[in-house]
């Protein structure tokens, strides 16, 4: 939701993504965070008028809610591979096998320096047995590494381990906008295949299967249903 998005260090994340298509505006929430006063609460939203919005906190009163901050977000898998594989100019007409409903992709093969990797594309690393989820899938595919799982999620070097021959490559750090396209650094790619760029930081934006949590960085946020 934006207004999280907003007040985190996502924001640059949330346009690479929102301007390639790979996260598109779909809802509006019903509930906001108040900023207003020592509390961490959340405030149901009212209409004031069209495109007028308020939130009630006991302690502050009626504050001002702006419909920008109300956007809710939902990643698009189909615009996100197409940008993935433009960015590494692979064939772009293959259907995407969804190898872990809602969590894990595969998008084909590249060739970095002479690694023949798969390429897969994978969301939510960070919640709870995810990693071991992907691991399972990833082992249970006929094929074996190496490859290189692409991600909006933040993982750190010791969780990415597990994985192996497979390198979990955050998108950003190893992808840049450019033009309205993903660029994506495919020496650093090569290297991390190789072992030699194990450094892995920064801030994700993830959102929960029904759009109901977003997680940036470390903190979750949630929201309740309309
Ligand atoms: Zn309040």
């Amino acid at each position: 939701m934006r207004q999280w998005i907003s007040s985190s260090a996502a924001e640059a994340q949330l346009k690479v993504l929102t301007s390639i298509g790979a996260l598109r505006h779909v809802d509006n929430a019903s509930v906001v965070r108040c900023y207003a006063c020592d509390e961490t609460h959340e405030t149901a939203v009212e209409m004031v008028s069209l495109g007028r919005f308020r939130a009630y906190c006991p302690d502050a009163g009626y504050q001002d809610v702006s419909a920008h901050d109300l956007e809710v977000y939902a990643v698009d898998i189909p615009a996100l591979a197409a940008s993935i594989r433009r960015g590494l100019e692979m064939p772009p007409n293959r259907p995407i096998d969804e190898l872990l409903t809602g969590r894990l992709w595969r998008l084909g093969e590249q060739r970095f320096d002479r690694i023949l990797s798969s390429i897969y594309f994978a969301r939510q690393l960070g919640e709870s047995g995810a990693l071991d989820a992907v691991g399972r899938a990833l082992r249970a595919f006929p094929e074996q590494g190496p490859g290189v799982i692409f991600s909006s999620s933040p993982v750190d070097r010791a969780h990415s381990f597990p994985l192996a021959p497979y390198v979990v490559a955050p998108l950003d750090r190893y992808a840049e906008l450019s033009n309205q396209h993903l660029r994506l650094d495919q020496d650093r790619i090569a290297a991390a295949l190789r072992g030699d760029d194990g450094q892995v930081c920064g801030v994700g934006v993830q959102f929960a299967p029904d759009y109901r949590q977003v997680r940036i960085g470390q903190e979750a946020y949630r929201f309740t249903p309309k």
